[in-house]
């Protein structure tokens, strides 16, 4: 992952301590101002950023409330929050730690302790995103995994069946791959697979689109809000794209190069179909484009 710059929310309505904190700040990260709680809730909600500086004596409402409020909604829920106030009491910093915040600094502040802390906690974002991407991706491909694609079929069979949206998933096995592994050895058929992963990632064209490894030589494709007919041209593509690769395969029952079976089904708006049933289907018109011969496309219609 890319070591970009972390992004800081400094929300205090003293003007004079919002330029010391980003003076302090600037060189090493993105630093966002907010003078009051409803700027500071918007300017999260905007950014997402990784850290937020939060003032407990605000105009509008205190810093408190302002983590509530950042705790409730989703996006901003896991933000790290690091109190900043002149209440010195351990009353006061109990209740801040107590409702989720990471830290909590008095004023008046000594600025190498405020940048040591802050470092400490950035770190740890870091680390908890570079785990979450590390337990959601397939080392191998580097697509999702499988982890990941159950999830996410889960969200997204919910999100279509709610909004009456149509979903459609597609299954792609490679070809012979057994031969080809016995033929050009594991080494080669690892590299096939990547490529393979490849053309699957090119082919998803929006944020919501999952290309995922499902397991072994079988790869799996995710679209939600995508008809039958946009989603079999997907598949299509890649089972092309695939084959246009000219990786030789001079084993296979199905042509002189390697090449994909994909099987596809499509939830149609306010389908009823379980996210099980819908799956089977998909595996079933795999099974299918199998029979038929290899290298097609095959859509339960
Ligand atoms: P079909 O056309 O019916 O799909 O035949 P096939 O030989 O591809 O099917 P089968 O399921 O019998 O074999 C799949 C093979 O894929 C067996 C397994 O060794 C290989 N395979 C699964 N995962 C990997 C992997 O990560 N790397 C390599 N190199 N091979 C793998
Ligand atoms: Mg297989
Ligand atoms: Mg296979």
């Amino acid at each position: 992952m890319t070591q970009e710059a972390q992004k800081v929310l400094i929300a205090d309505d003293d003007g004079i301590n919002r330029q010391v904190l980003a003076t302090l700040l600037k060189p090493d990260h993105v630093v966002l101002l907010a003078k009051s709680g409803e700027q500071a809730i918007e300017r999260a909600q905007r950014h997402l950023p990784d850290l937020i500086m939060l003032d407990v004596m605000l105009p509008d409402m205190d810093g408190y409330e302002v983590l509530r409020r950042l705790r409730a909604a989703p996006a901003t829920a896991h933000i790290e929050v690091i109190f900043i106030t002149g209440m010195g009491r351990p009353e006061d910093e109990a209740r801040g730690l107590m409702l989720g915040a990471a830290d909590y600094i008095t004023k008046p502040f000594n600025s190498t302790v405020v940048m040591a802390r802050v470092t400490t906690h950035l770190q740890v974002v870091r680390q908890r995103r570079m785990l979450e991407h590390l337990a959601h991706m397939d080392g191998l491909t580097e697509l999702a995994n499988r982890r990941r694609f159950d999830e996410a079929y889960a969200k997204e069979w919910q999100r279509a069946t709610r909004h009456r949206h149509t979903l459609s998933v597609a299954l792609l096995d490679i070809d012979a791959f057994k031969q080809y592994n016995d033929h050009y050895g594991h080494p080669a058929g690892d590299r096939a697979l990547r490529a393979v992963a490849r053309v699957a990632r090119n082919a998803m064209r929006r944020p919501s689109d999952v290309a995922a490894r499902y397991g072994g030589e079988e790869l799996v494709v995710l679209m939600p809000e995508t008809d039958a007919a946009q989603a079999m041209y997907v598949a299509e593509g890649i089972r092309e794209t695939v084959a246009q690769l000219l990786i030789p395969h001079e084993y296979s029952s199905a042509s002189p190069v390697l090449t994909v079976s994909i099987g596809g089904a499509t939830l149609p708006p306010g389908g009823d179909e379980s996210a099980a049933a819908l799956f089977e289907a998909v595996d079933d018109a795999l099974y299918r484009a199998k029979e038929a011969g290899r290298n097609r496309v095959n859509w339960r219609m």
